[in-house]
């Protein structure tokens, strides 16, 4: 492809992707294709020669459409919103066709420097600590993913448990423990048995009655384990967790972290950009205590994945676990010590230009659009759960701080209130005008509605509620006609 002939096709691209955004309210919001739908339209052999580029353009209407669930619709309030947007999309067009990889900073200096500055800017737009400054002794670095992040703060805290050894882990594998509340995120486990320390190092912490972790039980559950020999590697603490947006207590969990040791690692995956909102920032108070923070720009934050911004208050640390400098990687500048090698930062090698779409959404909408995003996300959320707290065939999850409220419909006695919801759940989403999802809380089911989506207006929302309430008194009608039927029949 010619650069005349890519300017041609790449006309047609965004043009494709503006119209596609244009009509993405008239698309059913999640994709209605059956197993094997997707791949029953393809051919079954690879094309032996190359085609025009029409024809491809005709077939993402043909076969990738329709087996799409439209997360960036309206209507869209599952699980937590993946926001793009214009300038996000452009930014990485830019990464893409500039193909460069920014793993060591001579690779591309330009890589490097504006991820600093972006992350420096994040930090103090977040009003993160000093620490995590550039010009501190942390630093930020734009990772995959939270999980990815979760892993990489694993790995940093086990470095400086044992002591700054790199070459075996000075920590016995066996005795490191790490802690977690039944509502931390999956992927914290995962990065426990990723880093070989199996799934028996993780200790579930208990939980208080809004579903944050317990400071008191934690104290005891570490104490108990110092004292019969284990290491207390890390505790993760989740500032919005993903079932419910539990808040842990920063506060009083960073000085039984720093007690024993432990690396404090907070996960604030979809709730830490929140924090760019002052009336929102008392949500993640004592964040001074973190020694990592992780929270996605790619969730609620108008940037497409993969924008994962994530802090340590020492670099050394993760350095330290990280880095190797094979012979092929070595130059000047990083022999010097002058520069920042962000490959030592993270898992892989390489790494994409991501800073790009970062910093062409700041430059776009300003801090005070990003505000305005998340303000708008918030009061959206907040009238819903007054809509339903006011409504007797609701109950409303408390606290609801951020963007997301769990509803838990309220049915006859006679009916089981799980399948209800579950089939409410099901009913919505067939609808195709929103897409919810559930969770469980104390082993109920319990509906999720995450607003955050940029094109969601209070339009949407008053129909999400129009549809649960119809949904609900329909339900309720077709239970009671059942069960009355059922008495009837055994009379
Ligand atoms: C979504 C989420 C994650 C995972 O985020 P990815 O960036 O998709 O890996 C981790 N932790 C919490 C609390 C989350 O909500």
């Amino acid at each position: 492809m010619t650069p005349e002939q890519f300017r041609q096709h790449g006309h047609e691209v965004v043009d494709w992707i503006a119209d596609y955004w244009s009509r993405i309210g008239t698309f059913p919001v999640r994709s209605t294709a059956a197993p094997g739908d997707v791949r029953a339209a393809l051919p079954p052999a690879p094309p032996e020669q190359g085609e025009p580029f029409g024809d491809v353009l005709a077939d993402l209407d043909r076969v990738v459409v329709p087996g799409l669930t439209h997360w960036q619709h309206p209507g869209f309030f599952g699980y937590f919103p993946a926001n793009t947007s214009g300038p996000s999309v452009l930014g990485d067009l830019v990464s893409a066709g500039l193909g460069v990889q920014g793993m060591s900073w001579v690779t591309s200096p330009a890589a490097t420097e504006l991820e600093q500055h972006v992350m420096d800017w994040f930090a103090e737009l977040l009003g993160l600590p000093a620490s995590f400054r550039s010009t501190g002794s942390g630093g930020g670095v734009v990772q995959d993913s939270s999980s990815g992040a979760n892993l990489v703060a694993l790995l940093a805290a086990l470095h400086r448990a044992s002591g700054g050894g790199t070459v075996r882990c000075g920590v016995e594998p066996d005795r490191a423990t790490v802690y977690v509340s039944a509502e931390t995120h999956s992927s914290m486990e995962k990065a426990v048995r990723v880093a070989g320390l199996g799934s028996d190092a993780v200790r579930i912490v208990e939980v208080d009655g809004d579903l944050a972790m317990d400071p008191g039980a934690l104290a005891a559950r570490m104490a108990r384990d110092v004292a019969r020999g284990y290491t207390p590697v890390l505790v993760c603490a989740t500032v919005g967790t993903t079932s419910t947006t539990a808040v842990d207590p920063l506060a009083a969990l960073g000085p039984i972290c720093r007690e024993h040791g432990a690396w404090l690692h907070v996960d604030a995956a979809y709730a830490g950009v929140s924090a760019l909102v002052p009336e929102l920032r008392e949500l993640q108070a004592g964040v001074e205590w973190a020694d990592s923070y992780t929270t996605d720009a790619h969730k609620w934050l108008l940037t497409g994945f993969d924008a994962t911004l994530f802090w340590v208050a020492d670099r050394a640390a993760l350095t330290g676990a990280l880095a190797i400098l094979p012979e092929y990687l070595r130059n000047a500048a990083t022999d010097a010590g002058a520069v920042v090698d962000f490959r030592d930062w993270q898992i892989p090698l390489g790494r994409r230009f991501r800073a790009l779409k970062l910093w062409f959404v700041l430059r776009w909408y300003g801090a005070e659009g990003l505000r305005a995003h998340i303000r708008s996300s918030v009061a959206l959320a907040q009238e819903l759960a007054g809509w339903a707290e006011a409504d007797q065939r609701f109950d409303v999850l408390q606290p609801h701080p951020l963007s997301l409220v769990c509803l838990t419909p309220r049915w006859p006695a006679e009916v089981d209130a799980d399948v209800a919801t579950m089939t409410l759940l099901e009913r919505l989403n067939d609808s195709g005008e929103v897409f919810l999802t559930h969770t469980t809380v104390g082993g109920r089911a319990v509906l999720r509605i995450a607003v955050g989506s940029p094109t969601t207006t209070r339009t949407h929302v008053e129909r999400a509620w129009a549809l649960l309430c119809e949904g609900h008194d329909w339900l309720a009608a077709d239970f009671a006609t059942r069960a009355a039927e059922q008495a009837a029949a055994r009379r």
